[in-house]
This record gives structure tokens, C-alpha cells and sequence, in this order.
């Protein structure tokens, strides 16, 4: 049926999640302002409210209260933070641990300047 051709599956949702979590870390400012930290880190927790995998939401609960808040001090801050949460679920369904030294090399960087142009055009609009 045509939902059945258009199902996600738990691994294609994951991993254009994780795209997301990593390419926001990628971009989030050296410096963010109050607003900022407050949406990465809502952003973050909800989630476990709205994740539509619900054993994964589940689970990213347990890893919260685990490992406590979403580090959004800085971008350097979030990027290890988005990278050590990442392991513990890579961990708990036997994937292999990420080095976190390798993070900035797999999905930039960019200190807070903005999105590449890859992301947005050079315009940096729609
Ligand atoms: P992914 O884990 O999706 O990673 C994508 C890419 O990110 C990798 O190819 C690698 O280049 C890079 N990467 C890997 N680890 C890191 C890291 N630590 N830091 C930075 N980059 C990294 N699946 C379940 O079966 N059970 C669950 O409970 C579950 N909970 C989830 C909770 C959340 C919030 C999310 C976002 C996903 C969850 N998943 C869960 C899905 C799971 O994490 C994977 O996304 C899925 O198994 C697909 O894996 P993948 O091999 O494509 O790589």
C-alpha cells in the first residue's frame, strides 16, 4: 500500500535526526544568547515527548535523567554533549562508539557563523 512504501524506519528516522542534532551543533554559537540555549535545550528534551519512535522516546528520557541536561553553554559545549549522549544510545543497541574527536571532521563547524552555504544558499534564505 502506499503507506507501507512511505514507512520510515526506526533507522532512516534516527539517522536524519541525528543529521539534525549534529548540524545544529555544527552552527550553534560560540556565545548563544538566553533565547538560544533555551531553544536548543527545548528542542532537545521534547524529544522525548514527540519523537515518533516511542521506545526511542523512552529511552532518550532514561538517557536524559541519566546524563542530565542538554550542555548549551557554548557550541563546543553542545557538539561533545550531542556527541557522549549519541555513544550511550550508539552503546545501549551495540553500535560502535563515535570518536568525539572526529565530530567537527564529520559534520563541520562553523563557530558560530552561521550554516554553510551547502545548507542554505549563499543567501542564507529560502
Ligand atoms: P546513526 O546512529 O543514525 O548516526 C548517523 C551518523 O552519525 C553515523 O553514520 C556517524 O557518521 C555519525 N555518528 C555516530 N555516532 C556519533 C556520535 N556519537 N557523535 C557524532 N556523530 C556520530 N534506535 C534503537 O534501536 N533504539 C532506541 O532506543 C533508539 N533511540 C534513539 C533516540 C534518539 C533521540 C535518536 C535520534 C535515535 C534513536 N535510535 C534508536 C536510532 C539509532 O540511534 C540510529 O539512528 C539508527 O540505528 C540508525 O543508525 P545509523 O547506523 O544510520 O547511524
Amino acid at each position: 500500500s502506499v503507506e507501507q512504501q512511505n514507512a520510515v524506519t526506526r533507522e532512516e528516522l534516527g539517522h536524519a535526526t541525528w543529521t539534525l542534532l549534529h548540524t545544529m551543533g555544527a552552527q550553534y554559537p560560540d556565545r548563544p544568547t538566553r533565547q538560544q540555549r533555551r531553544a536548543a535545550t527545548q528542542l532537545i528534551a521534547s524529544l522525548g515527548d514527540v519523537y515518533p519512535c516511542h521506545a526511542c522516546a523512552k529511552h532518550w528520557r532514561e538517557v536524559l535523567r541519566e546524563l542530565g541536561p542538554p550542555k548549551v553553554g557554548s557550541g563546543v559545549e553542545l557538539r561533545s554533549w550531542l556527541c557522549r549522549t549519541h555513544n550511550v544510545v550508539n552503546q545501549s543497541i551495540g553500535k560502535p562508539r563515535f570518536d568525539c574527536g572526529a565530530v567537527e571532521r564529520r559534520w563541520g563547524s562553523q563557530g558560530g557563523s552561521g550554516a554553510p552555504a551547502a545548507l542554505c544558499g549563499s543567501e542564507g534564505g529560502a
